[in-house]
């Protein structure tokens, strides 16, 4: 039989684990310090666990960390891992330091089934959802290797997000233990505000999240209309934007902070225009209907070859910011981090191999971008993968 991994469990499923084993439920708290806190994931050296315990676990289970295949630093201290996770398919995981606070970037699955016109796991379609345990291993293995690196016992990590690779709400039944093992106080301590899940909009999940963990809520968003999100987040024609911002608003009511993150990509002549800007706004600040507390953080493409998409120039992020922010809005421009080792967002790309041909579609398909407030303009592009269906 081969060994659980315990790092697929929750303290409540450790518990259960320890009780099938005969032990103390409430020994789960002490095994998940010394693998969470401490980062030992030798049960001989579990000194406070009792010797038939540890025994029993060495038969039993291990604490499997993914297979590092390499490790890049910027020249601005962003480093990113690339892990093989079987299957010829490798995921990234991305550690940004600031001034106030080391956030991890985290992944969720092996590619992406939506597809999103500007984002490189997009473009290489989708493989497989990662175990609980292949999610908590990225956070395990950046915190104690970097501890180590710095010669120190103290807390490296303040805050994760859920926006590596994949959808997370389209693997939800991982996410939900993995985010509970983020937030444990007896495995990484993370306060709901510094945990933060991104999603393109898989609304009946942000109603799960809502009732089952809630954490801080980014949504990309990347289009103020049906028509032009229909083209770049494909989602959208099953979760319209009316729909999605309602279930934003409900999950404010549990939420640990008071507003939702938007992201809005900035493309070049696809979705930058000042009527665009001014749409946005009317959208998420005046019209009663989609109402709702925001902050709007304007990323920057990073383009790549197979995107057909450009960069806004900086003067028209710029202007797009003003007209957010002359209504009072928060909005922020992202600054770019660790676009010399590809790790800046939506660059991630791993190694993933695809079971939903999206390479294919990608490279076949000619899409019209309907630019709101400009009438529609037929633009010969690689298309969009549609019908990518969910997973969750
Ligand atoms: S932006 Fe997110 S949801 Fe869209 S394709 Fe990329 S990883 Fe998937």
């Amino acid at each position: 039989m081969a060994a659980a991994n315990l790092l697929d469990f929750d303290l409540d499923g450790l518990g259960t684990f320890f009780e099938l084993l005969g032990e103390k439920r409430f020994r789960a708290a002490q095994l998940s310090r010394w693998i969470h806190q401490r980062g030992v994931s030798d049960f001989a050296a579990m000194s406070d666990l009792a010797k038939s315990a540890r025994a029993r676990l060495l038969d039993v289970a291990a604490v499997q960390p993914l297979q590092l295949v390499s490790e890049r630093e910027s020249a601005d201290g962003t480093i990113k891992w690339l892990f093989d996770v079987g299957g010829g398919n490798a995921i990234e995981t991305v550690f940004i330091p600031e001034d106030d606070r080391a956030t991890l970037c985290v992944s969720s699955q092996a590619g992406c089934a939506v597809g999103c016109r500007f984002c490189s796991t997009g473009h290489q379609g989708f493989s497989r959802n990662l175990g609980a345990g292949e999610i908590v291993a990225q956070l395990w293995h950046a915190e104690h290797a970097l501890r180590k690196r710095r010669g120190s016992g103290e807390r490296v990590i303040s805050n994760v997000v859920m926006m590596g690779m994949g959808e997370p709400l389209q693997n939800y039944s991982a996410l939900l233990p993995a985010l509970r093992v983020m937030l444990s106080d007896h495995a990484y301590g993370l306060s709901r505000r510094r945990v933060t899940v991104s999603t393109s909009g898989v609304v009946p999940m942000i109603d799960r999240l809502r009732g089952d963990c809630p954490v801080a809520l980014a949504v990309s968003l990347h289009a103020p209309n049906d028509a032009l999100r229909d083209e770049l987040v494909p989602l959208n024609r099953k979760y319209p934007i009316a729909d999605l911002l309602a279930s934003c608003r409900r999950y404010l009511e549990a939420a640990p902070r008071d507003f939702i993150t938007f992201e809005y990509c900035m493309l070049d002549g696809v979705n930058d225009s000042q009527a665009q800007a001014h749409e946005l706004l009317a959208l998420l600040h005046h019209a009663p209907s989609t109402r709702i507390p925001s902050k709007v953080n304007l990323i920057p493409f990073n383009p790549f070859p197979q995107s057909g998409l450009l960069c806004s120039s900086r003067e028209r992020v710029l202007a797009f910011a003003e007209v957010l922010r002359d209504a009072g809005i928060v909005t922020t421009v992202r600054k770019t981090r660790g676009d010399d080792i590809a790790a800046a967002c939506g660059q991630l790309a791993g190694e993933v191999q695809d079971r939903t041909r999206a390479r294919e579609r990608l490279a076949r398909r000619t899409v019209a971008i309907h630019a709101a407030g400009s009438g529609r303009s037929e633009i010969e592009r690689p298309g969009l993968v549609s019908g990518s269906g969910e997973r969750t």
